[in-house]
């Protein structure tokens, strides 16, 4: 087989990025867009030893899995990778995807992974949104997704994984702008205006904000947006972010109110929210609901208990559990955040939680140094971002011996490896449970719980 040869053959396999996996004549191939159960018609795109890539032809027969996609640009915009596929499909492909990261990097045997926690409803669930702007062959502004590994915006002002009412806020933007001939940041040149409109929503509160990302010191007719923004029924605030810097992080450090408050509020259970634009805060608020009863559940609380939230944000966690324990400590690196902890402890009148800014690499174990035995608690949850926790503070962890662990994960590979540690240290698996906040997508949320039972495996 070589760069160009057509090949027929059968989808059997979905990899990590949702690309189908088949094989012809005892090479692996990967084909985007094809699902388990198609025969197709590929053509190779470029061949290695044992494997190749392919770019798919035709459908010769479609998978029974499949179902029509409900966004048009689902095929060229980075976002979904599984639109394509049964919903129903998608959560088995969760599943599936953690069990095999734990045998293979974990070396577990058999992993107890429960079947995903699924949506009733699989769109229309991010409650955040985040457009760049760019400008259309007539150089008009438009708004947009990137399409898959590139950076040029292919024009969509209504994701089907966002509120419907991000389209009207966009067109607003993208009207004053063309009236008032403000540019559009240019990535190339490093040029031009406005680069993102930040959006987010407060699912039970209704509340609505809008973050303006700029090139600039000043909006320019920062009161005219304000004016119209400020009519759409929930809008709450309005502000501008400045970032000048030639980079793809999207919120530069400085913010500023142009309407209304600096922060929306949200609910999870009973405890309400401050968000900001900068705060980490998650997407899904119905799956995120599901996600912390079953920590919660896995926690064991019955109202003696001290509790670590390891990677707190803006102390949700740590919040939901001070509910059900006796005290309740947070760790997080970023400053803003753990402002928006203790403020939000504060107006819910929890007063069992405290909060620490720093690594949690370096602030758990310092204060368990520090402490001695009295910083041992019964529980620690981490959730930390993709690449995981540290081994140091793992090797902490394990040195303090909680009775459980409640491990939260977005990362079911990173997830794996920080098992197979605690494995190997005196920790016992004893469930894992994939609950999908992600859906069309191939992103995994998992919590899992291990709890000590002093076997050291060397
Ligand atoms: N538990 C929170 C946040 C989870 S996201 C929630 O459910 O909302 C992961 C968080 O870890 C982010 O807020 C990020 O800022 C923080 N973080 C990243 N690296 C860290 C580190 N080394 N130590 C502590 N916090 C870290």
């Amino acid at each position: 087989m070589k760069k160009d040869d057509l090949v027929t053959l059968t989808i059997e396999d979905i990899g990590h990025d949702g690309e189908g996996i088949g094989k012809v004549m005892g090479m692996t191939l990967f084909v985007k867009d094809a699902l388990p159960g198609d025969v197709i018609q590929a053509k190779i795109m470029k061949m290695k030893k044992t494997y190749g890539y392919a770019r798919l032809m035709e459908i010769l027969s479609p998978s029974l899995n499949r179902v029509e996609p409900r966004c048009e640009h689902h095929k060229r915009c980075g976002g979904c990778q599984l639109q394509a596929l049964s919903y129903e499909s998608q959560l088995k492909f969760k599943e599936e995807k953690v069990r095999n990261n734990l045998i293979r990097i974990g070396g577990f045997t058999n992993p107890p992974v429960r079947p995903t926690l699924g949506m009733k409803e699989p769109y229309r669930y991010r409650n955040k949104a985040q457009y760049p702007i760019g400008v259309d062959r007539e150089g008009k502004p438009v708004a947009g997704f990137y399409a898959a590994r590139t950076h040029s915006i292919i024009p969509v002002e209504d994701c089907v994984l966002g509120k419907q009412g991000n389209g009207e806020i966009l067109r607003i933007v993208l009207q004053i702008m063309e009236e008032k001939h403000i540019s559009a940041y240019n990535e190339q040149t490093g040029k031009g205006c406005i680069r993102h409109v930040l959006i987010r929503y407060g699912e039970h509160t209704g509340e609505w904000m809008v973050c303006l990302v700029i090139n600039e010191k000043k909006l320019p007719c920062g009161e005219i947006f304000a004016q119209r923004l400020s009519q759409i029924p929930g809008m709450t605030s309005i502000t501008v972010n400045v970032n000048r810097e030639k980079t793809n992080v999207i919120l530069g450090s400085h913010t500023e109110t142009i309407w209304g408050q600096g922060y929306i509020t949200d609910f999870i259970g009973d405890i309400s929210f401050q968000i900001s634009p900068q705060s980490f805060y998650q997407v899904n608020p119905g799956q995120t609901r599901v996600l912390y009863e079953k920590a919660l559940e896995y926690a064991g609380l019955t109202g003696n208990e001290t509790v670590w939230d390891l990677y707190c944000g803006i102390g949700t966690i740590s919040l939901f559990l001070a509910q059900k324990a006796k005290k309740v400590y947070g760790v997080e690196i970023v400053p803003q955040a753990i402002e928006n902890a203790r403020d939000n402890a504060k107006r819910n009148h929890i007063g069992n939680a405290e909060f620490f800014v720093g690594k949690a690499e370096e602030v758990y174990p310092a204060y368990c140094r520090e402490h001695g035995e009295d910083a041992r608690a019964e529980v620690i949850v981490v959730d930390p971002p993709r690449k995981g926790c540290e081994e140091s503070l793992l090797e902490m962890m394990c040195q303090m011996s909680p009775k459980r662990i409640v491990y939260v994960s977005c990362d079911s590979a990173t997830l794996a490896r920080d098992l197979k540690y605690l494995a190997a240290h005196g920790y016992e698996l004893v469930e894992v449970q994939p609950v999908d906040q992600f859906g069309q997508t191939v992103h995994v949320e998992s919590v899992i719980l291990m709890q000590y039972c002093g076997k050291e495996k060397k």
